[in-house]
């Protein structure tokens, strides 16, 4: 009696534990990203193992970017939450307070494997090496904490820089795995062959940008979001507005930019996908030169449009810069 009293309460016991271990063990590891370009390469990486969300979507300003109750409810119920780091997302630690977020923050950009933060520039640069060096070597600052993002001391779009992007996506696999081990290999096969991907990407690109001379290569957009890919490949890059998006130029800045154009006879001149591009059209109107088009920065396209991830966003953009280039017919 006994015995079957015993036996039939463990039934029991077994039978309502049983429904929560399937589930704990059909569950998906939640994962919320930052911003667009942090949610494709997770997804390459997870792809249909994980439940993945994420905040500032495409098209949209990081800089101008304000949370919503939403967010809040989204990374209440994560495991993760990836962001880029360097300061590109002030708002991080207040959402994480305001969820009461007790998941693992995994900063992208984090780099015990070596990137090099550089500093936004000021266009002041003489030569190639002096603007290519300018700024290497700061303090290796990752945290995703309250700075502005009007970029402080260190650029934070260091994504533009592919070497920089592999170890985006070796960070993200890692943290996935370490989640998640049962599916470790699977995430490690897919940070494999997506990080073959970004070499390819990267060897055509750097081969392409070769067939220029340094001195025809110069690029202009309104807000210093380029300044990893310029360097990645000795283009010298104009920026109108700095660090800021909001901000306009003033008169003696859109004077510099102006003559500089003239100087050198710069025809890359790019409206970004994510800021307030009037300047441009100022400039393009005052140099008797056209925008040739718009380079993805901050953000993705809307899928449908051409930056729809962030490998066709890179090819966009160097394609661009390279149209811009050629000389005309
Ligand atoms: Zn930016």
């Amino acid at each position: 009696m006994h015995i079957r009293i015993l036996l039939l309460s463990l039934a029991i016991t077994l039978g309502m534990l049983w429904p929560q271990m399937a589930m704990a063990q059909g569950k998906k590891l939640k994962v919320v990203t930052s911003f667009s370009i942090l949610e494709d390469m997770t997804r390459n990486i997870g792809q249909d193992l994980i439940e993945l969300h994420n905040i500032v979507g495409p098209n949209t300003d990081m800089h101008a970017f304000e949370l919503r109750p939403q967010d809040i409810e989204t990374l209440a119920s994560a495991d993760i939450f990836i962001v880029n780091g360097l300061g590109f997302e002030p708002w991080a630690g207040r959402l994480i307070k305001s969820a009461n977020f007790k998941g693992t923050v995994v900063t992208a950009s984090r780099l015990s494997r070596k990137l090099q933060p550089i500093e936004p520039q000021d266009n002041k640069a003489k030569t190639m090496d002096e603007y290519v060096n300018q700024g290497k070597n700061l303090p290796n600052e990752t945290d995703s904490g309250e700075h502005d993002h009007d970029h402080g001391n260190v650029d934070p779009h260091a994504w533009h820089n592919l070497n920089n992007a592999k170890l985006y996506v070796a960070n993200i696999s890692d943290a996935l795995a370490k989640a998640d081990p049962k599916h470790a290999d699977f995430y490690a096969t897919n940070e494999r062959r997506y990080r073959k991907e970004l070499t390819d990407l990267q060897s055509w690109a750097s081969r392409e940008v070769q067939k220029f001379s340094e001195s025809k290569r110069w690029i202009v957009t309104n807000h210093d979001g380029l300044q990893y890919l310029a360097r990645a490949y000795r283009i010298r890059y104009v920026n109108v507005i700095g660090s800021g998006h909001g901000d306009s130029p003033s008169a003696q800045k859109l004077a510099e930019v102006i003559q500089l154009i003239k100087s050198k006879n710069i025809r890359a001149i790019f409206y970004e996908n994510v800021t307030d591009n009037r300047s441009l059209d100022q400039i393009a109107q005052e140099t008797g030169t056209k925008v040739q088009g718009v380079l993805y920065t901050d953000a993705l396209s809307q899928n449908g449009e051409k930056a729809n991830n962030f490998i066709n966003l890179y090819k966009h953009n160097i394609d661009a810069i390279l149209a811009a280039w050629k000389p005309e017919v």
